[in-house]
């Protein structure tokens, strides 16, 4: 919940104000910004850096961005469908849900992983009919869905549900392209949430165990014959628009990770910083050339995803504003890896008391405390108790589900990317480059672009 809440004070408070308001052209006022359209690259830059920022607050996933790309994607989507088709209906209901989400400031989840069954198996292929989110009814009112969400971040606590498409589709799979959004409380919906390292900590209370800081949950989401009526379903059996709809999703969630593993890149070489001073290591050359690593490999992170928000384009006539999607890849793929190579760094610098430190309650032991004070102490002018505090932060970041776990998975899994990177890179545009400097007899490419990119799907 203070992870949750963060989001919403940001928009308050003095360092974040700035970055956390954004003007809604659709409701005429400010906005939260994890309900803002975005109008354009310097939007994209904006929800970087927030999310980085918030990181430095929380120290773990504030869990509002899935359902903030949510949003964004359903703008899209919907916004071409009425483009190119002429079918306004989902754009208009997508409009009015937006204002009523932008007024009242409301916390959304975004449910896209289905649970899959067996994966090389396509939704209708599949030996357990519900394991992709599908319609088993068409009522004059509504739909009525069946199925299951895996994974969903902060589902536990949020207003609402929007729940989208996971992969693409064929005619035959046309019950499972559906999209549309619930409040949670909908009768039918069941959440199980799922277990994190160090969970039962948290009961313990106190002030360095039982983990003061924020933390962050996900959870099942279970369909069990879910009604949803009409004005909340924004796509509804066209299949030919999934994998768009996957397309243009993914790439924000993947360029959003920038902002928020970076943040918490900078708490983990913080904390790492501030143990190799307690240890009287901080100046030695080998830990500085460790922590200059981390923040090379940080801000390479980071760095992606600037380029994948600066280098943003519009999909919509008005608007409808899109990552770069080769660098929003590229983003995510440098996710999928440097937080482990940094986590190892910090571990390395930290040391083994790392992962032995004695609980709170011993700490707190009239009988055990001096002597713990006296044996855990390094620099004399730092306090032991500084030393735990900062190993536990350590431990409960760089060993976190939303540091290691959901830098590999969240927003699809690596080779996911690398599919992505494979159909973008324009290998026959890039040969034809050589081809022309070694002589050889080749068509120079005929435009100005720099770079052998072929536009992605959502872009053509
Ligand atoms: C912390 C965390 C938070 C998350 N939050 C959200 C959220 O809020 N909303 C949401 O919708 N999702 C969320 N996700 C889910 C995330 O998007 C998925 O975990 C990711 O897309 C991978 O899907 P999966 O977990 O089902 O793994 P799988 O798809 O089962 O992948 C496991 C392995 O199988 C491989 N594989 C899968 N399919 C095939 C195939 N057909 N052929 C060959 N190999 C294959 C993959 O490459 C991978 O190596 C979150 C995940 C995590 C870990």
């Amino acid at each position: 919940m203070k992870a949750f809440k963060a989001t919403f004070d940001a928009a308050f408070e003095e360092d974040t104000r700035g970055l956390a308001r954004a003007y809604s052209p659709f409701i005429g006022e400010e906005v939260n910004r994890f309900v803002h359209i975005h109008q354009g690259p310097e939007d994209l830059v904006a929800k970087v850096k927030l999310l980085r920022k918030l990181s430095h607050k929380v120290g773990t996933c504030f869990q509002r961005c899935v359902g903030w790309d949510a949003l964004n994607t359903l703008y899209i989507v919907t916004g071409k469908i009425a483009e190119r088709e002429g079918r306004k209906e989902y754009f208009n209901r997508f409009l009015e849900y937006l204002k009523y989400v932008q007024r009242r400031d409301l916390a959304l989840a975004g449910a896209m992983t289905d649970v899959k069954g067996v994966r090389t198996l396509r939704p209708s292929e599949q030996p357990n009919r519900d394991a992709y989110v599908h319609v088993v009814e068409e009522r004059a009112d509504g739909i009525v869905v069946r199925g299951a969400k895996a994974n969903i971040t902060g589902v536990a606590v949020v207003d609402e549900v929007v729940v989208m498409p996971t992969r693409a589709m064929t005619e035959k799979d046309a019950e499972y392209a559906v999209s549309f959004a619930i409040p949670l409380d909908t009768p039918g919906v069941k959440v199980v949430v799922g277990r994190q390292l160090n969970d039962a900590r948290r009961l313990e209370g106190g002030e360095i165990d039982g983990l003061p800081y924020a933390f962050n949950h996900e959870g099942l989401l279970i369909l069990d014959d879910v009604f949803v009526p009409w004005e909340r379903v924004f796509l509804y059996k066209d299949w030919r628009w999934a994998s768009q709809f996957v397309e243009i999703f993914s790439n924000y969630h993947r360029q959003g990770y920038a902002g928020c593993k970076s943040g918490l890149g900078d708490v983990i070489i913080g904390a790492s910083y501030g143990l190799a001073r307690r240890l009287g290591i901080a100046d030695k050359p080998h830990v500085q050339e460790k922590l200059t690593e981390m923040a090379f490999l940080n801000e390479a992170m980071y760095s992606a995803g600037l380029a994948a928000s600066w280098e943003a384009r519009k999909l919509l006539r008005d608007g409808g504003w899109w990552v770069n999607p080769m660098y929003a890849n590229i983003t995510k793929h440098l996710v999928a890896r440097f937080p482990y190579e940094i986590s190892r760094l910090a571990h390395d610098i930290a040391g083994g008391l790392l992962g032995t430190a004695p609980s709170e309650a011993d700490f707190r032991n009239p009988e055990l405390r001096p002597l713990l004070e006296k044996y855990l102490q390094g620099v004399p002018e730092f306090p032991a108790e500084e030393r735990l505090r900062l190993l536990r932060l350590l431990e409960n970041t760089s060993l976190s589900v939303a540091y290691l776990i959901e830098s590999v998975h969240g927003a699809g899994s690596p080779q996911a990317q690398r599919i992505s990177i494979q159909r973008i890179y324009d290998l026959q545009r890039a040969e034809a480059i050589a081809s022309r400097l070694a002589g050889l007899k080749a068509e120079a490419p005929a435009d100005a672009k720099a770079e052998p990119h072929r536009p992605a799907e959502a872009e053509r």
